[in-house]
């Protein structure tokens, strides 16, 4: 076996790991509201983990997030860029529902915190899209969405981009193209993180590269008649 296959078997052994830990968690009280834990779900190998606010109602029911409305909406800007979400890991700041949907609390976030600092040291994505308000603030506290969505920031290594929740695209229209635009961005951002721009410290905002520069080298040699298998390759 390649040592590429070994460590994605190890990826998912502590992927499955931190899943039981989640549902044996009782250190806030939303696991006794709940009926299932929702741990996320996607690849070990993600280069790119999607990070939602917490479950609601179909979440709960079925242990899987984002599988009600916004899912589907998030679904279909994943396939807007060549993606699926089997391709991707997709999770929450907090792992239990909160009851009727309210905002979870901030000794619930801190409570979960250590779970989602496991799940993103075993798959080590390059790419972090924060979904919403909720984890926004954990990567950037006090600052506003509508101010700094769709850009791009290094934080703790990773490449963090912050976009709206899909939810407030759906009852909002010009928000819904402006998740749309924001999702475009993520395919050559991906490109550029493979191509070892990410690994430089911890750096103020990365400027989007302007539509018309050329491509780093190891997109260039991805089909480019096909985008959207050029976009499956970097993943
Ligand atoms: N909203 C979220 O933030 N997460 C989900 O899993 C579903 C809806």
């Amino acid at each position: 076996m390649s040592t590429e296959a070994v460590e994605g078997v190890d990826r998912r052994r502590a992927l499955a790991s931190i899943a039981k830990q989640i549902a044996l968690c009782r250190e806030c009280a939303l696991a006794r509201g709940a009926t299932n834990p929702v741990p996320g779900e996607g690849s070990a190998e993600a280069e790119i983990v999607f990070i939602g606010e917490g479950p609601g109602f179909y979440e709960d029911q079925q242990g899987r997030p984002f599988v009600g409305a916004s899912g589907k909406f998030l679904d279909e800007l994943l396939r807007s860029i060549g993606l699926d979400r089997r391709k991707v890991f997709i999770t929450n700041i907090v792992k239990h529902r909160p009851p009727n949907n309210r905002d979870p609390l901030p000794e619930e976030i801190s409570a979960c915190r250590r779970f989602l600092d496991e799940q993103l040291a075993a798959i080590q994505p390059k790419v972090i899209v924060t979904l919403g308000r909720h984890s926004l603030q954990r990567y950037f506290p006090g600052e506003s969405i509508g101010r700094i969505h769709g850009q791009p920031r290094r934080k703790d290594g990773f490449i963090v981009v912050p976009m709206y929740h899909p939810a407030a695209a759906l009852h909002q229209q010009s928000l819904r193209r402006v998740i749309e635009a924001d999702f475009q961005k993520l395919p050559s951002l991906l490109a550029r993180a493979l191509g070892g721009e990410a690994s430089a410290a911890e750096a103020p905002p990365v400027a989007p590269r302007p539509a018309a520069a050329p491509a780093p080298a190891p997109v260039a040699a991805a089909p480019a008649a096909d985008p959207e298998a050029q976009q499956m390759r970097l993943l």
